[in-house]
């Protein structure tokens, strides 16, 4: 079970963000002569396929930093990467004992499941993270040498500020793990469903034991793609047997990850 550890969750609520439906209003009672360009049709929501699918984004999402250059996720090619502490320890990582999840749902992007109560959170550079949710990419977004897992979880974590903390537990096949047994207990979700859970779950034995992780600065990796996220992917893998890892990719749609995007600048760092 030393693979529990996986910091079990974190995630952007903002990584999944819903999207809404636009409505223009229309000023009826208008007598002047007003021209209305009619733009062209364009799908109302993002996704990962098709017009809605990634290299869109930054088109269908106008307002979004999905073009921007620190985005999210990235190739970690590890000859390059730089060994410095990030400044996150395992002492940083407070997840409560017996703590509530308010619901699991299926947004249509992913498997969520959200947090209320703000018993879990990280310490990182002397600001508080709360976790909010975690929820699943399959296969992972970001990659190591090019290999990606089949599976990740992502456990996004927010500051008051709106800043973001989020830790990447890569999955692979092999063993069953317990920690996927007590997600596992509230599928399936269908798309557009939410399960109130409101049920105490124990997280803290869940932290990776390993705390090795790669630390970079990068985005969202859903729209709007906010900058400025502080991400920290564990290079010890969780293990799940095969039926666990089918349970949750079959309620996700098929590849609901971002393929990565360029370096540029920036740098990663390992961390031990
Ligand atoms: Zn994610």
């Amino acid at each position: 079970m030393k693979k529990l550890g996986a910091l079990a969750i974190l995630f952007a609520m903002v990584f999944i963000v819903s999207c809404k439906d636009e409505k223009k209003t229309e000023n009826e009672g208008e007598t002047t002569e007003v021209v209305v360009e009619e733009t062209t049709e364009k799908p109302k929501h993002w996704g990962y396929d098709g017009e809605s699918s990634p290299e869109h984004w930054a088109e269908i999402e106008k307002e979004s930093t999905c073009g921007g250059s620190h985005q999210s996720p990235i190739d970690i090619v590890t000859a390059n990467v730089v060994s410095q502490a990030s400044g996150l320890k395992a002492s940083d990582i407070h997840y409560d004992a017996s703590t509530l999840i308010h619901d699991v749902t299926n947004n249509g992007h992913s498997i969520q499941y959200n947090f209320e109560a703000k018993d879990n959170y990280v310490d990182f550079k002397g600001k508080r993270y709360d976790l909010v949710q975690f929820h699943f990419h399959a296969a992972s977004e970001h990659s190591i040498n090019g290999m990606h897992y089949p599976l990740v979880v992502h456990l996004v974590h927010v500051s008051s500020d709106k800043e973001y903390v989020v830790l990447a537990i890569m999955v692979e096949e092999g063993k069953e793990s317990k920690t996927f047994d007590f997600i596992e207990t509230y599928l399936p979700v269908q798309a557009g469903e939410t399960k109130t859970i409101g049920q105490p779950h124990s997280f803290s034995k869940y932290i990776l034991g390993n705390f090795e992780h790669y630390y970079y600065k990068g985005s969202l990796t859903t729209p709007p793609c906010t900058e400025g996220v502080n991400w920290f992917i564990f290079t010890e893998p969780l293990s799940i047997s095969a039926a666990q890892a089918k349970a949750i990719a079959d309620l996700m749609p098929r590849y609901n990850y971002r393929p990565t995007q360029p370096l540029n600048d920036r740098k990663v760092y390992l961390s031990k």
